[in-house]
């Protein structure tokens, strides 16, 4: 296997040569839909979704199955939930009222919540399928039945990780109630489809699960492995939880092969996602998580998606402080190698983190100066003024402007949200007293640059010729710039100046150059 190539086509390649003849490869992923789903639960879904696009590119079919596990019982009541929500403890999340009262049911508010997220990814490939559905249309009858009439091996499966080991009365099904619709049973399989049961409200009955599907499903440890069966499942990575020694991954491994007699998928761990300058790990019950809704007000899609494109089991973090302007640079020169043939790895990761492919190469802006011009102006005309004087975009298309005008309302929240002082300024609006310790010749070389801005000159021309004039008048050029951000700032730092410069109002900049006001 050739080592420098991404993950996701050493996946590809893998599933591929695995099953050489396969019409169509199945990647799937799939969640609990009953909680918040945060940008380190999303690491399955894009992860998956990398593999499906890989697949793809080799020219082979490939099907990426979203399976939401929806007919898992509702366990507690979250935070923030009212309390009187402890009476639906035991019933599916999907037959659990929706609290916020906005959707049908409590399982479906977070899985439009999703849907709302897969969007603003532009991930829209997906194949949903939603294990309620399923379950009461009997698609699993005859691997549920399998599963019971196998029920010692499975058990004794599962005692092998477990400290205290399952009775001979625990069975692989969960039966829900026909009378309360809780999931609070007893039951004993009595072959051929029929399950004997009684529920802690009283109910006592014999469920046929043929003739009447859904009511009972398997355990989660046995429900995997069963969806792997019954989809033929190729690709499915998976976090820590599941990957732990005893996890469910090390049970789901021989109830396939030996239970449902399949080979079970790849199945590679992926890490943890963190937020920078926070040191655990992203957890609901933690309530440290941060969603995509909220990514995305700083980071545009595909800078969030390359983000992912890392090594799958490498931990990383998403970085909300200074350190953003250094991954949107990292993701322009990706952008870069991909239409100037650099680096591969890096072009690659950009591939796979785009929908599309431009077909030219969009001129970008740094993130760091997107900053500065969202802090000049929030108007768009004017921020599209600004763009042009500069001198960062070259002729510039519709689509580099639009580009850039995203970025810069990107970068203003981010500036509003989460940026250090050190990236926020104020222009004077008087001449600031500090400028009286400037010495003349410094004060001389702002004036010509005045004239300079005066002639039309850009922002790296401007950068330019201040630092060509210091040079020649042997100034160092250090207390030079400092001198620039004296005059407007009244501080001794700021953005590049020559850019920075270009950014103001000409009127404003070329008087206060000047010392005017
Ligand atoms: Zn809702
Ligand atoms: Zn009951």
């Amino acid at each position: 296997m050739n080592e420098s190539k991404h993950w996701a086509d050493k996946y590809a390649e893998q599933i591929v040569e695995k099953k050489p003849d396969k019409e169509k490869y199945l990647v799937k992923s799939g969640i609990t839909p009953s909680g918040v789903v945060h940008a380190g639960n999303f690491r399955e879904i894009i992860t998956q979704n990398f593999v499906h696009k890989a697949i793809k590119k080799r020219g082979e079919k490939s099907t990426y199955l979203y399976f939401w596990d929806d007919y898992d019982r509702f366990r507690k009541v979250p935070k923030g939930v009212d309390k009187s929500w402890e009476k639906y403890i035991g019933l599916p999340v999907t037959e659990t009222p929706d609290p916020w009262k906005c959707h049908e049911s409590y399982a479906e508010h977070f899985k439009s919540e999703v849907n709302e997220e897969l969007k603003r990814l532009n991930i829209n490939e997906l194949e949903f399928k939603s294990a309620s559905e399923e379950y009461k249309k009997g698609t699993f009858t005859e691997l549920i039945k399998k599963a019971l009439e196998n029920q010692d091996k499975i058990r004794e499966i599962l005692n092998r990780y477990r400290e205290e080991p399952h009775g001979e009365e625990w069975i692989p099904i969960r039966v829900y109630c026909e009378e309360c619709g809780k999931d609070t049973t007893e039951s004993k399989y009595l072959g051929e489809y029929e399950l004997e049961y009684k529920c802690d409200c009283g109910e006592k009955s014999v469920l046929n699960f043929k003739k009447n599907p859904g009511n009972a499903k398997l355990p989660w440890r046995v429900d995997w492995p069963m969806q792997w069966s019954k989809y033929d499942v190729d690709f499915e990575s998976s976090g820590k939880e599941h990957q732990a020694s005893g996890g469910s991954v090390d049970t789901a491994i021989p109830i396939s092969k030996e239970i449902f007699n399949q080979e079970p998928p790849i199945q590679p761990m992926y890490e943890f996602i963190s937020i920078k300058g926070q040191k655990e790990k992203m957890s609901s019950s933690k309530g440290n998580v941060i969603r995509i809704k909220e990514l995305l007000e700083v980071y545009e899609p595909n800078v969030a998606l390359y983000l992912y494109t890392t090594k799958i089991n490498k931990a990383f973090e998403i970085a909300f402080d200074e350190e953003i302007v250094n991954i949107y640079n990292r993701f322009d020169r990706a952008e870069k190698s991909y239409f100037e043939d650099g680096d591969e790895n890096e072009a690659r990761r950009y591939e796979l983190s785009m929908k599309e492919i431009p077909e030219q190469q969009p001129q970008r802006i740094p993130f760091g100066f997107c900053s500065t011009i969202a802090q000049v102006s929030k108007d768009k005309e004017k921020r599209k003024n600004i763009l042009k004087r500069t001198g960062h975009l070259k002729n510039p298309s519709e689509k580099d402007i639009e580009l850039a005008l995203k970025r810069i309302e990107l970068a203003g929240n981010w500036i509003e949200k989460y940026a250090s002082e050190k990236y926020k300024y104020k222009i004077k609006e008087k001449i600031p007293k500090s400028v009286e310790d400037i010495n003349e010749e410094i004060l001389k070389i702002y004036e010509k640059a005045a004239e300079e801005i005066e002639k039309g000159k850009n922002g790296q021309e401007i950068q330019q010729f201040i630092y060509e004039t210091a040079k020649e008048k042997e100034i160092p050029i250090g207390k030079t710039f400092k001198a620039g951000y004296q005059l407007i700032l009244g501080k001794k730092q700021g953005p590049r100046l020559g850019p920075f410069l270009t950014t103001l109002e000409e009127n404003f900049v070329v008087k206060r150059l000047k010392r005017k006001g």
